[in-house]
């Protein structure tokens, strides 16, 4: 069959990569003039089902409440002037009832183990080079009373199997020396030993250069304008460059997905929520975290990859804008200074922000809506990297007609 997958991001190379494996005859198109170059260029790096929880919970609506009169929250709840924005904000409040946000971490937790799985598979399969670092994550919390929360929380997660350690300062500094000299920042840790980090960039890149090489076709400059529709198919995709056509259509357009569906009458609950990224270099000398994890009361993330450190925070609704001010990355600055000190040069940051396509429920959308040639491959929101693999894993076997490994609870398209 011939595809037109639509974006070049984590979730349409990860699926370029299947359905060529399936045979099929795969072209991917995207506005950028390489790979990864949007979400996925520059995110945490963290390979995290350790951190899988759901972000509509009980105690969300108060954080939101809270992030709109104070402006140090890592949370940022802005009111838009934008209908979009305040659909999704309902669908958000209703999954915030304790029954659902367990049941979202859950299966959430479930793809994201399978996204870890099947990234080690495609890596040894391609021999891709992407800074990986395996020995685990560490999940810092300031206080006593943030840490005995979480300890609570992690249940959740070694319930569905999540290999769990709950360490003090002492034994986390053991495992990251990096931690030594201000392990008294912190009241103690949860250690996920199977938990890893790696530079998504690289790897999308570096698994595009190889479909390319086996075939698979990369339209790249190439601007979707709308999609066309006749009847219950798709019928083409019209572009800056004139319209193309395929047997079948898979949409991995991220944040941008809702509005080119939208008018085809298929409203997906996709909404852009900012997040900012700061890469700074290793000197000889420095000592940077060899583990990397998330430094939980500030939600800010960190990781070595390779020969950089990088720092990701904040969910800020901002609608469409990725524009960055310095000051926007004060709390990531503030994180490294107290924690990681010598982390690498913090005077020479690159500084980065972009969209997670973020659904209410924190699940990707999945499979076919009503067009029966159009299948979904977004909505990955925080956890695309870790989980980008598994789920093109699933939607390739459904488009295949083959059955999936996962049930497919809570990511359907409507
Ligand atoms: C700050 C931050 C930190 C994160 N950290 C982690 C982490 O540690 N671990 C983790 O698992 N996940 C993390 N994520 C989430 C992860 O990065 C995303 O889920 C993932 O990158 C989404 O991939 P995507 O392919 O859906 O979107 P994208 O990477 O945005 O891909 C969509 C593609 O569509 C193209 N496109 C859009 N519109 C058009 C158009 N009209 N025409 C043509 N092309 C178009 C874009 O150019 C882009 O290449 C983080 C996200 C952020 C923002």
């Amino acid at each position: 069959m011939r595809i037109l997958i639509l974006g070049a991001g984590l979730a349409g190379v990860t699926l370029a990569q299947r359905l060529w494996k399936d045979g099929h005859e795969v072209t991917v198109v995207d506005r950028q003039s390489s790979a990864a170059a949007e979400t996925s260029f520059a995110n945490a790096g963290l390979i995290c089902p350790g951190h899988a929880f759901a972000w509509a919970s009980p105690q969300a609506p108060l954080i939101l409440l809270k992030s709109l009169v104070r402006n140090d929250q890592p949370l940022r709840y802005r009111l838009q002037p934008d209908p979009a924005m305040w659909r999704w904000s309902l669908q958000f409040l209703a999954q915030c009832t304790a029954g659902r946000a367990l049941r979202n971490t859950w299966h959430k937790h479930r793809l994201c183990r399978y996204g870890q799985s099947a990234l080690q598979a495609v890596a040894a399969e391609t021999g891709i080079a992407y800074d990986g670092g395996q020995g685990g994550l560490l999940y810092l919390y300031r206080t006593p009373a943030s840490f005995a929360r979480a300890i609570d929380h992690s249940q959740i997660l070694a319930d569905g199997g999540q290999e769990i350690q709950v360490i003090d300062r002492e034994q986390a500094a053991k495992l990251e020396p990096a931690l030594a000299a201000t392990k008294d920042r912190i009241a103690g840790a949860i250690y996920c030993p199977t938990d890893e980090r790696g530079d998504a960039c690289k790897f999308t890149r570096g698994l595009a250069a190889w479909c390319a090489e086996r075939g698979v076709a990369f339209r790249f400059d190439t601007r979707i304008t709308g999609l066309i529709a006749d009847g219950d198919r798709l019928t083409g995709v019209a572009t800056d460059q004139g319209q193309l056509t395929a047997d079948a259509y898979v949409m991995a357009l991220g944040v941008e997905a809702p509005r080119l569906t939208r008018p085809l009458g298929e409203p997906i609950r996709v909404y852009p929520i900012k997040g900012y990224s700061l890469t700074i270099p290793i000197r000889n000398g420095d000592q940077p975290p060899c583990l990397g994890g998330v430094d939980d009361d500030h939600l800010v993330a960190y990781a070595r990859l390779g020969d950089r450190v990088r720092l990701t925070a904040i969910a800020e609704f901002a609608g469409y804008d990725t524009s960055h001010q310095p000051a926007d990355f004060a709390t990531m600055l503030n994180s490294a200074r107290e924690l990681f000190p010598q982390a690498g040069d913090l005077s020479r940051p690159s500084y980065w922000a972009c969209l997670r396509p973020m659904t209410p429920d924190g699940l990707p959308i999945l499979g076919r809506g009503r067009l029966q040639n159009l299948w979904y491959h977004t909505g990955h929101g925080s956890m695309g990297w870790t989980m980008a693999c598994g789920t093109a894993r699933l939607v390739a076997d459904l488009i295949a007609g083959r059955a999936p490994d996962l049930p497919l609870d809570g990511t359907q398209v409507r």
